[in-house]
């Protein structure tokens, strides 16, 4: 978004801004609570124009009460909740509307919802008359954090999870923390897995920080989601198109993560849930292989417990299908193996480590028992 009109936002609300340098495709990504409100100064003061088409999450608007758009020059999409609708039909038909509202190459999208409509409406973005401008409001935590930012937008397939898709930057993302009062508790707990991860990875002070239960009212939510957005937009600058490895530290858990997703056909553990067995998993292998000390992996475990987070498997959830789905993780290296992402130290991650399978069968033994 260009500052040159900062003046004209003199009248928002306290906020926090995360510039995500990419060149011709940076953008910002503004925090604070209230900006919904101003939606319609935040669009004129980034020049991004209509007509719009607003794609939400029907669960938000209905529930969401504080949830306030008041845009001029607005076309309306609804679609249902959950994960199902990041599909070819929903995509499809999202396709079909925006041409039938006749939205023009200048027009914008805007996705108003969690992960599954930034997602959706963000591939839709990326291809409808080759590509217009696209907005995001997450109302997830997760989406805050990490699915708004970075310009990854796809939808998934019968045959799995995000096999289509483009890299399409926003123009724009606003994070209104005030949508999180809504949000049940479980899906707040999975959102902080990824900043826990987040800490982990790059930044000891932010671990820190989140080792003790962080909850949507909290004072420096607004600190706390910006720390990570940067760390995720240092990441993206570095590797937009991951192609050099850097964004693979982002995986770090999510080895482990994605194959109990796919052990349990992804309807017993949130995404976030099933990270944070993966990171206490992937943590321990950090202990036995890349030298972290273990009184760190016994703090990021309480960090976890701390936020509501599981560190034990369901009972049902059979070792064999986790191992079985780590072979076939879509993240997995051209010859076939995978490449871990490792701590040697809380805040430092390191990526393309080789692990001997009977050390991943120890560290998925564990999520068994405390
Ligand atoms: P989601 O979009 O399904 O939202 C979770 C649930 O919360 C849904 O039931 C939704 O209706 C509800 N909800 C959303 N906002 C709400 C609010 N303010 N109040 C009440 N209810 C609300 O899930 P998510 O966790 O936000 O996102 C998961 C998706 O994100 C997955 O499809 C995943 O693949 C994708 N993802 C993408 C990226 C990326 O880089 N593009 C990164 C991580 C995850
Ligand atoms: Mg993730």
């Amino acid at each position: 978004m260009p500052t040159s009109s900062d003046a004209s936002l003199a009248s928002l609300p306290p906020h926090r801004k995360v510039h995500v340098d990419l060149g011709e495709r940076a953008y910002d990504v503004v925090i604070g609570r209230r900006l919904l409100k101003s939606l319609p100064l935040l669009l004129g003061a980034g020049q991004i124009r209509g007509p719009y088409a607003l794609i939400h999450d029907r669960a938000v608007v209905l529930e969401a009460g504080d949830i306030e758009v008041s845009l001029p020059d607005v076309q309306r999409s609804s679609v249902p909740s959950g994960e199902p609708s990041k599909s070819l039909e929903h995509y499809g038909s999202l396709l079909r509307r925006l041409a039938q509202l006749k939205i023009p190459r200048t027009g914008t999208v805007i996705a108003l919802g969690g992960g599954v409509i930034g997602d959706l409406a963000g591939y839709v973005a990326a291809t409808y008359l080759r590509g217009i401008h696209f907005v995001q409001l997450p109302t997830t935590l997760l989406a805050m954090v990490d699915s708004s930012v970075g310009g990854k937008t796809g939808v998934n397939l019968p045959e799995g999870k995000n096999l289509v898709g483009a890299f399409h930057q926003p123009k724009l993302v606003i994070a209104d923390l005030d949508t999180l009062k809504t949000l049940p508790a479980r899906e707040f707990s999975a959102g902080m897995a990824e900043i826990i991860k987040a800490g982990a990875i790059r930044d000891k002070a932010l671990f820190e920080r989140v080792s003790v239960t962080v909850k949507p009212d909290d004072k420096d939510l607004d600190v706390i989601v910006e720390t990570c957005v940067a760390i995720k937009a240092r990441i993206v600058e570095n590797d937009e198109f991951e192609t050099k490895g850097e964004r693979a530290l982002l995986n770090f858990g999510h080895t482990i993560g994605h194959a109990i997703e796919k052990a349990t056909n992804y309807n017993t553990y949130l995404h976030g849930e099933a990270i944070s067995l993966g990171l206490r998993a992937a943590t321990w292998l950090s202990v036995w292989k890349a030298g972290l000390p273990d009184a760190d992996a016994k703090r990021i475990e309480a960090a976890l417990a701390a936020n509501g987070l599981p560190l034990v498997l369901k009972p049902g959830i059979g070792r064999n299908a986790i191992l079985g789905a780590l072979g076939n993780d879509k993240k997995v290296a051209v010859d076939g193996k995978n490449r871990w992402v490792l701590l040697k130290s809380l805040g430092e991650a390191s990526s393309d480590w080789e692990l001997p399978s009977e050390l991943v069968e120890k560290a998925v033994d564990l999520l068994y028992s405390t």
